[in-house]
């Protein structure tokens, strides 16, 4: 039982959208699941499961042609449960260690967090012969564990960073530690409640897990460790950055400085506000923004837009081409569509989907600032927090001040609408997965001009896998469920003709 990397972050980033906490990691979020109470919260979880063991008395094992275990798992599968696609048969112990190392090799491609590999005698008839140990250890099927992913050292003290939110971050920094095979020295301790609730002090021992994408995270303190010279960590009252009183919203876990012009805050809001995903201007780093807000050429977004070549030549580390790049790259971004640009505004709450959504709904920036509070949260997947944050940012007369003058420098404030070509995939979902012809993108546009609907994971509602090459576990899922796949000429020639029944 587990929740794929590719759920799990979907998830995540609902709960994000929607201001709940966030899930540590899969195996957390999956054991969460499995222990609700009412079987509906469990189900709208993405957990799937693998089936690798079948429980037959032995007339039934009379009846079906089962001598060994990979009898069982094609028995699974032919009755349509889920199996591993990645068993496999090893003739010697050497075979063993060699699949061990290739499992070990594949494993951060694999779409869920695996610690280890288990090694099954096939021939079932040796099983009861073989034996249990203490009742819990066959000996017949044995577990070989990864290098595990916890560690313990000592927290050296709390940090604060402040955010382009303006959320003040706690993290701790430790005394480096090796988990498996990588140096640790930062761990995220999420917010204040969570280092008051595991109890955190500077110069305790503490236990430090690292697996897989996830940044590593301070599990808790090892009590028995405990001298008593620990600091208990007090939250502060001010910015650290720029000693505003800090505020904490309603309902919400994360304290935040309130204040506008918050150098810490304007820093990562200009680094967000260049970003690939945002208005994506190349050539501006961390170095720059932090040179550009320093030297007082920046002091808003708006300001990129009136930078000259000879402010730049003044900057440390540019030179005539790279300062022409830069202004080349800061003119292309004005052509941004509306999506990009309202993420990179940085409103709290609202992400890149969020921003997609507004700007797909609301088609231009006057369309959305005329809209109510109500209209805004009733566009579907925007939450009410959403709305409230986005309402409020777009009253406050500085940030209205700022989006006229991104205007007036001549930046795009609207999103291309896309005309629907035909209705020949009406009604129809799609995943798209593996490497096609046409990028990514333009098979979702393509299906979607012709009124056809992309999702990201294969489930029962989906109609067709449009599978490429190296197409991955969403082909696998999509035969586990018996989802019809096509190729990319199959669904140009689908477009291309009227929808047949
Ligand atoms: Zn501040």
């Amino acid at each position: 039982m587990f929740i794929p990397w590719s759920g799990f972050r979907e998830m995540n980033e609902r709960r994000e959208a929607a201001a709940e906490p966030l899930f540590a990691n899969p195996r957390n979020a999956a054991a969460g699941a499995l222990r609700q109470l009412d079987p509906r919260l469990t189900a709208q979880r993405p957990l799937r499961f693998f089936a690798f063991q079948l429980q037959l008395d032995p007339s039934g094992r009379d009846r079906l042609p089962i001598r060994t275990q990979w009898d069982v798992l094609q028995q699974l599968s032919a009755w349509g449960f889920p199996v591993n696609p990645r068993n496999h048969v090893a003739r010697n112990m050497d075979e063993v260690i060699e699949f061990i190392e290739t499992v070990d090799h594949m494993r951060e491609e694999l779409d869920y967090a695996i610690d280890g590999v288990v090694a099954k005698v096939r021939d079932i008839s040796l099983w009861p012969e073989l034996g249990v140990i203490g009742e819990r250890d066959p000996r017949w099927s044995i577990a070989y564990k990864f290098p595990p992913d916890l560690a313990t050292t000592r927290l050296l003290s709390i940090e604060i960073n402040v955010g382009r939110t303006g959320s003040l971050n706690p993290y701790a920094v430790l005394e480096p530690v090796d988990i498996g095979g990588v140096i640790v020295k930062l761990a995220t301790l999420h917010n204040f409640e969570d280092v008051a609730r595991k109890d955190l002090r500077a110069g305790d021992t503490v236990l430090v897990k690292r697996a897989g994408e996830v940044i590593p995270q301070v599990v808790g303190p090892v009590l028995q460790h405990r001298t008593g010279a620990e600091q208990p960590f007090v939250p502060p009252s001010e910015c650290p950055v720029c000693g505003t009183p800090v505020e904490r919203p309603e309902g919400e876990v994360m304290v935040y400085c309130p204040n506008g012009s918050c150098p810490a805050r304007i820093f990562w809001g200009l680094v967000h506000f260049v970003s690939q995903d945002a208005m994506d201007i190349r050539g501006l780093g961390e170095r720059t923004a932090d040179q550009l807000l320093r030297t007082g050429l920046v002091r808003d977004y708006a300001d990129l837009y009136h930078l000259t070549a000879e402010q730049l030549l003044t900057l440390d580390g540019f030179g005539a081409v790279s300062a022409g790049n830069l202004l080349a790259s800061i003119e292309a971004s004005k052509q941004r569509p509306l999506s990009n640009l309202l993420y990179a505004l940085g409103i709290r709450h609202v992400g890149q989907h969020a921003a997609q959504l507004l700007a797909k709904r609301f088609v231009t920036m006057d369309a959305l600032m005329a809209a109510s509070e109500e209209e805004i949260a009733a566009v579907h997947g925007i939450g009410a927090t959403t709305a409230r944050a986005l309402t409020a940012f777009l009253e406050e007369p500085r940030n209205r001040k700022l989006i006229e003058r991104l205007r007036e420098a001549g930046l795009r404030m609207d999103e291309p609408v896309e005309r629907a070509e035909s209705a020949a995939l009406e009604g129809k979902t799609f995943v798209v997965t593996g490497t096609h012809r046409m990028s990514r993108k333009e098979i979702t546009s393509f299906i979607e001009r012709h009124g056809g609907r992309v999702t990201g994971s294969v489930s029962k509602a989906t109609d067709f896998v449009v599978a490429g090459e190296s197409p991955g576990s969403k082909l696998e899922r999509a035969r586990e469920l018996g989802v019809a796949v096509i190729d990319e000429d199959e669904l140009l020639a689908m477009a291309a003709e009227p929808a047949t029944e």
